[in-house]
């Protein structure tokens, strides 16, 4: 009963705490924040200066004393201090309403999707940094269940689902059968490794530094994993790296195409490793159903079309495959019984 009465008047929250961008998704409202994973902070005191949005407009721009980065990096946390102040912000951004007469009571219920290489320390460790953070009860979700659970996949059924979530930091690829992960790769090979590929060749190529948010860009305007129909191109400034003076470069669709293709090769590479794992039962399954594509990576022009023909297996687009992992996890927030099976630790306070 009380539960029912917290759950009424609380906003019980859904956070994906991804690599690259966080979602919070409020029970009742929907996605209310879609922010890069990014914190900037004083290096000496570790003052917080900004968080979001804000922090990624410093990366690559900060004055020394100053430090813009990703607390999560590769996958695991790499940075406590900096998680615990992103989550800390999110949950109370949300969670404080001005118009309320008793803020920040009652407090909400928290399902957090998490990268699947974060250790057990510390996941206990974001487990209570969302509770001191002001929920009343945190869960902690695998992101690769969350994606499938996102993407409408009969997760609890006994067939086998694979799907694919190719993040900033990592590539979550996973086999799900009867609610449980049956087989589990986490690889730090994702949609950063390609903006470093990026600027690596046209550094080689042009001699140009290219700073690796316009390589982002660029990846996300005319960058492709198939040969494009047409040729598209774009413009990008950097520094010359022969005189080093401002410059410009016309950089083609099939110029970033050569540049990402190693690491999608890498990708196809540990999809097919793992396919080599799935146990007999369950193969047959999983070459009829296929393959599901989450994550950001998965809006990479014709990535969907490459996977297929390198695999042999049908492959498919998630619905809005950035938010896969928070619509999951958000609907756990409305099945107790799912959650008890799915979650990885978590509980009251
Ligand atoms: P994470 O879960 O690790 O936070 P996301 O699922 O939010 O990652 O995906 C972020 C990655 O997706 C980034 O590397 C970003 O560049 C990439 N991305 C986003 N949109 C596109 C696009 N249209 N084409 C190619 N890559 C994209
Ligand atoms: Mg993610």
């Amino acid at each position: 009963m009380l539960d029912f009465l917290f759950g009424f008047f609380s906003h019980d929250l859904a956070i994906d705490l991804g690599t690259a961008n966080t979602l919070v998704f409020v029970k009742g409202k929907g996605i209310a924040i879609r922010e890069p994973s990014v914190v900037a902070r004083h290096k000496k005191t570790k003052k917080i200066l900004a968080i979001g949005r804000e922090a990624k407009k410093m990366v690559g721009k900060t004055p020394t004393q100053i430090e813009a980065f990703r607390p999560l990096r590769g996958g695991v946390i790499a940075d406590f201090d900096a998680t615990e102040a992103m989550l800390n912000y999110y949950i109370n951004v949300v969670h404080e309403n001005p118009k309320s007469f008793i803020p920040k009571i009652p407090r909400p219920k928290v399902i957090l999707g998490i990268p699947s290489g974060v250790t057990e320390v510390e996941r206990r460790a974001v487990q209570d940094a969302a509770l001191s953070a002001g929920a009343r009860e945190a869960y902690l979700i695998e992101e690769p269940m969350a994606a499938a659970i996102g993407a409408n996949l009969p997760i609890e059924e006994a067939r086998g689902s694979m799907v694919v979530d190719i993040g900033g930091g990592t590539t979550e690829i996973a086999v799900i059968s009867l609610g449980g992960i049956v087989l589990n790769k986490s690889l730090r090979v994702a949609g950063d490794q390609m903006d470093d590929a990026i600027v690596s060749y046209v550094r080689l190529k042009h001699s140009l530094l290219l700073g690796v948010t316009s390589a982002e860009t660029v990846k996300m305007t005319i960058g492709s994993a198939y040969q494009p129909k047409e040729e598209k191109h774009s413009v990008v400034r950097g520094r010359d790296l022969e005189n080093g003076l401002p410059k410009s470069v016309k950089l083609t669709a099939s110029e970033v195409r050569e540049a990402v293709s190693p690491t999608i090769n890498q990708i196809i590479e540990s999809i097919d490793e793992t396919v080599e794992e799935i146990p007999p039962e369950l193969v047959g399954d999983v070459l009829e159903q296929g393959i599901t594509l989450a994550g950001g990576g998965a809006l990479l022009a014709g990535i969907d079309k490459v996977i297929a023909e390198a695999t042999k297996m049908p492959v498919w687009v998630a619905e809005d495959p950035l938010t896969c992992v928070v619509r999951g996890a958000a609907k756990l927030l409305d099945d107790e019984k799912l959650l008890a099976k799915v979650r990885v630790t978590g509980g009251l306070k």
